[in-house]
């Protein structure tokens, strides 16, 4: 992370930027920042680009919007100023060599990265004189611009509070979750320890029901079926978990190491990779060895707790 941020503040250009509320600038066009910035069009927006690879403001451009010649520009042609981008570190190497551009601009920061480093990256944005609000967007870039979508944020609330009608562009609905820069990062990061291996689960169903001779399209309907399921599983076992009920009423965590053996092996007959459920059945064996095998599978929650 650079240093020095307030002197780079001290010398930050006296140019007077676009107070328009319909106008922005994305900086970041991978195809998040591509459907953000098309989305602004749609509406009518002003938008001025930037991207380390200008090639990809090309259809944008033809669509409406201005690609900035420079980081600098990109940053004084708005008040508003969305990034994209695949992590904190990215923001660094665009933002460092413009950074004396960054005071005055509201920086909404919807790359992925740790709470610690969202608070790292908008104390750095404060100390040049800007504003940081950190964005965790839920949805992927087909969706981007509908009603239905959702994006959690977290920072200062006057900047929420007056930037939101544009936030709302982006996605429909948006979570303010507070002060504290790390939290929309925080949120964003629980829903991808979701997300991730739910599609792998998903992608092993799909390589196993391939060594059957089915096809994705054969199994995505009772894929989605059991998906749209979980919501059952969850609503009965968060208030369990939170009152420290792992009773082994309706499951056994030896049922369930049972359960996953035999996934293991119907996995490796078929000649596929056993790798991912074998690292589920690893969870069910620690808890079993535990001596917590006539408990439900919930107890996995106080065992991957543990620290050290
Ligand atoms: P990509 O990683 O495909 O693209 C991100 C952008 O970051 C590109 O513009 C890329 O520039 C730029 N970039 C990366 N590293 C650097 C660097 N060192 N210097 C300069 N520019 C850099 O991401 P997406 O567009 O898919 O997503 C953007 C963010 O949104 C990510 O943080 C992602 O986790 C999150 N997200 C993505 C979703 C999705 O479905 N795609 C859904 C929800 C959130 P260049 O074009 O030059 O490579």
């Amino acid at each position: 992370m650079p240093s020095a941020p307030q002197a780079a503040a001290a010398q930050a250009p006296t140019h007077a930027p676009t107070h328009s509320p319909s106008s922005v600038t994305v900086i970041g066009l991978g195809p998040m920042g591509q459907a953000m910035a098309a989305a602004y069009l749609d509406r009518g927006y002003r938008v001025t680009l930037w991207n380390r690879t200008p090639s990809r403001a090309d259809a944008l451009v033809e669509q409406g919007a201005v690609l900035a010649g420079s980081v600098e520009e990109a940053l004084l042609a708005n008040d508003l100023v969305i990034l994209s981008l695949t992590d904190f570190d990215a923001m660094y190497a665009i933002l460092e060599p413009a950074a004396a551009a960054v005071a005055g601009r509201t920086l909404v920061n919807l790359s992925s990265d740790t709470p610690e480093k969202a608070r790292a990256g908008a104390r750095w944005v404060t100390g040049l004189g800007g504003t940081h609000l950190t964005g965790g967007v839920l949805c992927p870039p087909p969706l981007i611009g509908t009603p239905d979508t959702s994006t959690f944020y977290s920072g200062p609330r006057e900047a929420y509070d007056t930037f939101r009608p544009a936030l709302e562009v982006i996605t429909g609905k948006t979570d303010y979750r507070g002060e504290d820069q790390g939290l929309a990062a925080l949120m964003y990061q629980l829903n991808m320890v979701i997300f991730w291996p739910s599609m792998i689960a998903y992608w092993h169903a799909v390589a196993l029901a391939g060594a059957h001779g089915l096809k994705a399209t054969d199994i995505a309907p009772y894929a989605a079926e059991n998906f749209a399921g979980m919501g059952h599983f969850i609503d009965f076992y968060s208030p369990r978990i939170d009152a420290g009920n792992h009773a082994g009423d309706v499951d056994r965590t030896s049922m369930g190491l049972a359960s996953m053996e035999h996934v293991v092996h119907t996995t490796a007959d078929a000649g596929v990779d056993p790798a991912f459920p074998a690292a589920v059945r690893e969870i069910f064996q620690r808890v079993v060895a535990a001596g917590q095998g006539a408990d439900s599978f919930s107890r996995a929650v106080e065992l991957m707790g543990q620290k050290g």
